[in-house]
């Protein structure tokens, strides 16, 4: 793999890369190049792109029921290679290889199967006589082609979440992976090709440029993403250009809301795991616990022990790891920064600084005495980095809670009925989490407001978002 660079899935199969710049696939656990990718081109693009309008008129024409049929048998072959998934995955990211598969494959092939579900249950109003002498009904029309671009912190997760939707809908897609992360989404895009008629997913490798790019070009009527806010923003500003519609998940800020009535063990239990799983590369991890004054130095005790006994990070192959390596030296970069510039009200109560010599491993940090204006408490570190805050009224928590640019998720942890339905209104998220948080299902919406973003992944509302609604009506004589 060393000397070999990549090629694009296009067509229904794999093609050289007109574009003739590459990037190193770094393995974030060792520091070593093991593959590379080519930077593709407006060429490629193109290329993808008519492969995908090829694709659209025949996969369109597929009824419910065999688009469905088409998303199982893709579904099962993701099953019957989970442990090949697995290791591209683990080898992108660096995620512990013994957990990848209960933890990330299998909620992949449950999206793709929701999803095959979804392609037959289309949502409408009944048709009827809704002006006198005159029939309306509403048609619920695919889209047409869709760009899709994804991040590298869970590289399938992403990718299934992007085009399961899209292909049961009647989609045909072009999608660009991170740059980091490609060797997964490519494994799907063979199987994928397996299934469906050449061109109906299409991946292109490349870095922004090509992001930028595949947003820009003429032929998608929507494009989505998931990563930063700065990318969101950037493909909002080029989608409304030519007014494309936009899909955008873009990151979080979590609170986890501790009061003085929760069961304070079960609350830590649960924010630890949500706090550095994945290393804290994840949109909804838990990154700020609020905690009610009286109880705040028994949560730091608490979160503390918690976290030397259950959130170890080590190689791949180690036993027993949580969490692996982040994802780049860039990231690594990015979380040292937050820890070196903290303020001198903040203590560091674990963690705080790189793991090892070699790998881009960060220990699990937990800093308490943050202020809500800490650049820590307001911007996404995106690494094993939680702080911790302290409230006195419900009032105050809420205004902690809701007071960022992000709207993705948030969690509350008390015991008391009736906050939890007052706080379940007022935060401001696309997720609330009560006495839990982090687990998702493939039946519910997972998306934010705010800098978060708009358009929902998952769910049958994931699916109608990529569709598209028509009247027809007809006069009676
Ligand atoms: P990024 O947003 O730059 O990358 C995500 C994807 O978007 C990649 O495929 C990238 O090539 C592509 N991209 C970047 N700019 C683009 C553009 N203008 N047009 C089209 N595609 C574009 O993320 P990053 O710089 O690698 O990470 C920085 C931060 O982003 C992280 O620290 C984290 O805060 C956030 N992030 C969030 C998520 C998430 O799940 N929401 C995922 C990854 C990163």
């Amino acid at each position: 793999m060393a000397t070999t660079t990549l090629q694009n899935h296009i067509g229904g199969s794999l093609r050289n890369a007109h574009g003739t710049g590459t990037l190193d696939l770094i393995d974030p656990a060792t520091e070593e190049v093991y593959g590379r990718i080519p930077l593709s081109d407006a060429h490629d693009l193109d290329a993808a792109y008519a492969a995908a309008v090829s694709a659209f008129p025949i996969w369109r024409e597929r009824t419910p029921a065999e688009r469905q049929l088409a998303l199982f048998r893709i579904a099962d072959a993701m099953a019957s290679r989970a442990e090949e998934f697995a290791d591209l995955e683990s080898q992108d990211t660096g995620k512990p290889r013994a957990t990848l598969v209960a933890d990330e494959i299998e909620q992949s092939i449950d999206q793709l199967r929701f999803f095959a579900g979804a392609a037959r249950s289309l949502e409408g109003r009944a048709a009827g006589e809704y002006a006198a002498g005159h029939t309306s009904y509403v048609r619920r029309e695919p889209i047409g082609v869709i760009g899709q671009v994804t991040p590298w912190n869970y590289p399938l997760n992403m990718a299934v979440w992007k085009i399961a939707p899209a292909l049961a809908a009647g989609n045909t897609v072009v999608l660009k992976p991170a740059e980091s992360t490609p060797l997964s989404t490519l494994l799907l895009a063979e199987i994928v090709a397996e299934h469906t008629p050449a061109g109906t997913l299409n991946v292109v490798l490349g870095g922004r440029e090509t992001g930028a790019a595949l947003v820009a070009h003429p032929v998608p009527q929507m494009v989505a993403i998931t990563g930063s806010v700065r990318a969101g923003m950037a493909v909002a500003a080029s989608a409304a250009s030519d007014l494309k519609r936009v899909h955008l998940e873009l990151g979080g800020k979590a609170p986890a809301v501790v009061f003085d009535d929760a069961s304070i063990q079960k609350a830590v239990d649960a924010i630890v795991t949500a706090a550095f799983f994945n290393a804290g590369q994840d949109c909804t991890a838990a990154t700020r616990v609020i905690a009610h004054s009286s109880v705040h130095d028994e949560v730091v005790r608490a979160l503390v022990a918690r976290t030397k006994t259950h959130a170890r990070t080590g190689a791949p192959h180690e036993d027993g790891v949580l969490f692996g390596p982040l994802s780049s030296a860039a990231q690594l970069a990015q979380v040292q920064g937050f820890i070196d510039r903290l303020p001198a009200h903040a203590t560091i109560e674990t963690g705080g600084r790189r793991q090892g010599e070699k790998g881009y491993f960060f220990e699990p940090t937990i800093i308490s005495g943050m202020r809500q204006d800490d650049e820590a408490v307001q911007n996404e570190i995106f690494g094993p980095v939680l702080t911790v805050q302290s409230f006195d009224t419900d009032d105050e928590a809420l205004t902690m809670a809701n007071g960022v640019r992000y709207a993705l998720a948030a969690s509350i942890f008390t015991r008391d009925h009736t906050r939890a339905m007052r706080f379940t209104r007022d935060l401001d998220f696309g997720c609330v989490w009560v006495n839990t948080h982090i687990p998702f299902v493939s039946d519910m919406p997972h998306g934010g407001f705010k800098h978060s973003g708009y358009g929902k992944d998952l769910s049958q509302y994931g699916f109608d978002d990529y569709t598209r609604v028509k009247h027809v009506m007809t006069a009676l004589d």
